[in-house]
């Protein structure tokens, strides 16, 4: 029997080492008498895990005062709507840049709350890279500019981002948060589902510059505000209390693994492994160019498409699962987030290698 690894793009794979945690603490935690699972939101039990998991994000990510983090729930796609909520201002609309799945559907959700102006895409070129900075077409007065920065299902990454931008920034990380060192201060908004690259399912995280808390006013509903969350400290109702404590267990592992310039160093070897396989014969091929290709979702083709149904069985009966590409786009993909040891990529590799010698 091999070592299963699990590819799936999310919910993804989890460090062994925060399972075996949450284990063993899952009748008891820290001498409480109970589970974190049964203590109020408000008990000082539960205080201490959240107020730890911020802690340790912000120093993480090296976060200043300028900036808010809320813990809600509703998922990245609840996002979609609730950013055009608190910061698309009628008047002015917002500019978004459209790169792949995610961003269509952040596009076209927006659209129902306000003017959207799409100001670059490459639709055209199927999704296969990032439009160049300098193309854009950005509005002056724009309330703020829309990137979906990591697009999981076609693997399109920016490995940088623009500057001197005309207004506030706001990424979907979804998909490759914390998986690098990042300089938060080009951004207003940060946010992203935790289910791929941090914990389970359940927890939404925002990242927010304090200035744009009150950019709409009082009116909005209050769990839709992020004045109102923040005020509330993310608790203006029950918060995905497991789910927090999950993350909290996931940044402190993070922390524990050097930080971020060590945990990228680990993801560029990783994904490096699996894209010189892709480009060394033709009998695979990348669906992305080169310089904006995801170190976390990996979409690969077989040159004789016909062949990749037995991949995926032979994958998944050799212990390698949910490598299945997207439904909405076919194909193979390998999502490697930062809990994916190195030996599942190295177990990926070996059987794709073995692969083609069989059929190449
Ligand atoms: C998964 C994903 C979403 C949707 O997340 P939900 O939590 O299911 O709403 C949005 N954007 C990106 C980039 C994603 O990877």
């Amino acid at each position: 029997m091999n070592t299963i690894y699990n590819f799936s793009a999310g919910p993804a794979v989890l460090p062994r080492a925060v399972l075996e945690q949450a284990q063993e603490e899952m009748l008891e935690w820290s001498g409480s008498g109970m589970s974190v699972t049964e203590m109020s939101h408000r008990s000082k039990e539960f205080l201490s895990i959240v107020e730890d998991a911020e802690r340790t994000l912000t120093s993480l990510l090296g976060l200043n005062e300028d900036y808010q983090v809320l813990f809600l729930q509703g998922g990245a796609t609840t996002q979609f709507s609730v950013i055009p909520m608190n910061l698309l201002e009628d008047s002015r609309g917002a500019d978004y840049i459209c790169t792949g799945q995610w961003s269509k559907k952040a596009i076209k959700e927006g659209k129902k709350i306000g003017s959207i102006h799409v100001a670059a895409t490459s639709e055209d070129r199927k999704f296969s890279d990032i439009p160049s900075y300098d193309s854009w077409d950005l509005r002056s007065n724009s309330s703020y500019i829309h990137i979906t920065s990591n697009e999981t299902i076609g693997g399109v990454e920016f490995h940088d981002y623009p500057s001197n931008l005309p207004a506030p920034l706001v990424a979907d990380m979804s998909s490759h948060i914390l998986s690098r060192p990042l300089d938060v201060s080009k951004f207003g908004l940060i946010y992203a589902g935790a289910q791929k690259n941090i914990g389970p399912a359940g927890l939404t995280i925002i990242i927010i510059r304090k200035d744009l808390l009150n950019r709409i006013g009082p009116d909005l509903p209050s769990m839709f505000s992020y004045a109102v969350q923040a005020d509330n400290q993310s608790m203006f109702n029950t918060p995905p209390t497991y789910a927090i404590y999950m993350a909290g267990l996931v940044f402190k592992w993070l922390e524990n693994q050097g930080g971020l310039s060590s945990v990228e160093q680990k993801n560029i070897k990783k994904s490096n492994m699996i894209y010189d396989q892709i480009d060394s014969t033709g009998f695979y091929r990348s669906p992305v160019a080169r310089n904006c290709r995801s170190r976390m979702n990996i979409p690969f083709r077989i040159h004789d498409e016909s062949l990749e149904d037995l991949f995926l069985k032979d994958a998944n009966d050799y212990g390698l699962l949910q490598l299945k590409g997207h439904r909405s786009v076919g194909g193979i993909r390998a999502s490697i987030y930062n809990a994916m040891p190195t030996e599942g990529v190295e177990a990926l590799l070996g059987f794709m290698q073995h692969f083609e010698q069989q059929h190449g």
